[in-house]
């Protein structure tokens, strides 16, 4: 990017010479015009004022560069010159004002001439001589733009240099490996407009090392018991029925720990397939049906109905991601249940919901909930085997799809959790 930078620079630079060099040569122009006229001027007033004779010959013998013409009063304007009507009359007030006048014309197709007339007793008296061209011109200054040309091109690439390494520092720094971007920090010396992205990213990232630091935790409880009844059972300290039981343990936390795993590839699996997921034409009434199959015996075995209600109504969306959706609902709505209490599943009008007859979650917990390892019943969700990443899952899930989460819980009170797409 630096280097793109102090390229525009430079070609800025000289092209800003290119138009100095433009406008100079314009100006010289103007000026060897302006010279030439004043000469012809000094040369008619000197000739008119000393001369005995009045004629185009004697002017042209005294006049090394111009030549002379005496034009009709009334014929000015009609020999051949450029100028319109409208002209020669501005011409004639100028010398009845100040007793001349002069420009540029084209004569008779020739190349442009610079003139000088004024009245001589009943005609006019005109002198012209070749306007200076600006090829002249330029090879005049032609030295004078080649200085100009090599002083730009070695100020533009210095300054290019220091300008872009100058624009660059904030840029480079915010690159460095060991830079860390903090919002309490004092900001000076980042450019303003980088500050929302780098906010972004840092957030990301603070996000990334919280989710590694809760997976490390997580993995490291079930890990911990694991070994430490192994241990147990390998040294020979349990023995009879207690192996049994530590067997039975390690087997509960290994297959906590394989939820955990599948739940965390899942979201992973989310993850990347943002955008790119298959969707088709599916009923979310089958879809529930197939879920709440699925989940009636775990909900029989704890002593909870589970109903579905509804119609069918189909939506754009990908099978098993509304499966998986809806399970995790369903699961959670048994899990967080109370004794002999029910779970309601109901789709209509592109939507489903989940409510249940269980604890309720207090309103201040409504969003964290779908935060990833956030949960509200800690032991309870360990107890039944959850990895606190269902509703992550579900949230996007429903994000995927374009779907609306609503929530209505109060402690005590069951959960209500709709899903609309
Ligand atoms: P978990 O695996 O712990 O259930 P989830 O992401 O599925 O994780 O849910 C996050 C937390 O939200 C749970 O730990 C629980 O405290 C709360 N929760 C989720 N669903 C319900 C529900 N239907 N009733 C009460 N609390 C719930």
């Amino acid at each position: 990017m630096e280097g793109k930078i102090t390229t525009y620079l430079f070609y800025t630079g000289i092209l800003f010479a290119l138009a100095a060099i433009i406008s100079t040569t314009l100006l010289l122009q103007k000026n060897a015009e302006n010279n030439m006229l004043d000469a012809l001027q000094r040369e008619c007033e000197a000739f008119v004022e000393s001369a005995e004779d009045i004629t185009e010959e004697s002017f042209s013998e005294r006049s090394e560069f111009a030549k002379a013409e005496i034009i009709e009063k009334d014929a000015l304007g009609s020999r051949g010159e450029s100028f319109n009507a409208k002209k020669t009359e501005k011409y004639k007030k100028l010398m009845e004002k100040q007793g001349y006048a002069r420009g540029i014309i084209k004569k008779d197709g020739q190349a442009d001439l610079c003139f000088f007339v004024m009245p001589v007793s009943d005609a006019y008296f005109c002198v012209y001589a070749k306007k200076p061209s600006i090829s002249q011109t330029v090879n005049n200054a032609f030295p004078f733009f080649i200085l100009i040309l090599i002083g730009a091109i070695v100020a533009s690439a210095i300054f290019s240099v220091a300008l872009a390494g100058r624009f660059m520092k904030p840029v480079r720094k915010i690159s460095d490996d060991d830079f860390v971007f903090s919002l309490s920090d004092d900001h000076s010396g980042i450019y303003e407009e980088l500050i929302p992205i780098l906010t972004v990213k840092s957030k990301a990232e603070k996000m990334k090392r919280q989710f590694t630091a809760n997976v490390s935790h997580e993995l490291k409880t079930p890990l911990t018991s694991i070994l430490g009844y192994s241990q147990l059972i390998e040294s020979e300290i349990a023995t009879g029925n207690d192996v049994i039981k530590f067997a039975s343990v390690i087997s509960k936390e290994s297959q906590r720990m394989l939820y955990l795993v599948g739940d965390i590839l899942k979201l992973s699996e989310l993850e990347e397939e943002r955008g790119n997921i298959v969707k088709e034409s599916i009923d979310l009434y089958e879809v529930s049906k197939s879920a709440v199959e699925a989940l009636e015996m775990v909900a029989k075995k704890t002593g909870i109905t589970l109903k579905l209600s509804g119609e069918p109504t189909v939506i754009k969306g990908n099978k098993s991601l509304i499966y998986e959706l809806i399970y995790n609902l369903c699961d959670n709505a048994i899990r967080y249940n109370k004794p002999c209490g029910s779970v309601a599943v109901s789709t209509k009008n592109k939507a489903v919901t989940v409510s249940d007859t269980g604890i309720g979650i207090d309103k201040k917990y409504h969003s964290r909930i779908f935060e990833r390892f956030y949960r509200v019943d800690k032991s309870r969700s360990k107890q039944t085997g959850g990895t606190g990443l269902g509703l992550s899952i579900v949230k996007h899930i429903a994000e995927l799809h374009d779907g609306k989460i609503t929530i209505t819980s109060e402690p005590d009170r069951g959960t209500q959790i709709k899903v609309s797409f």
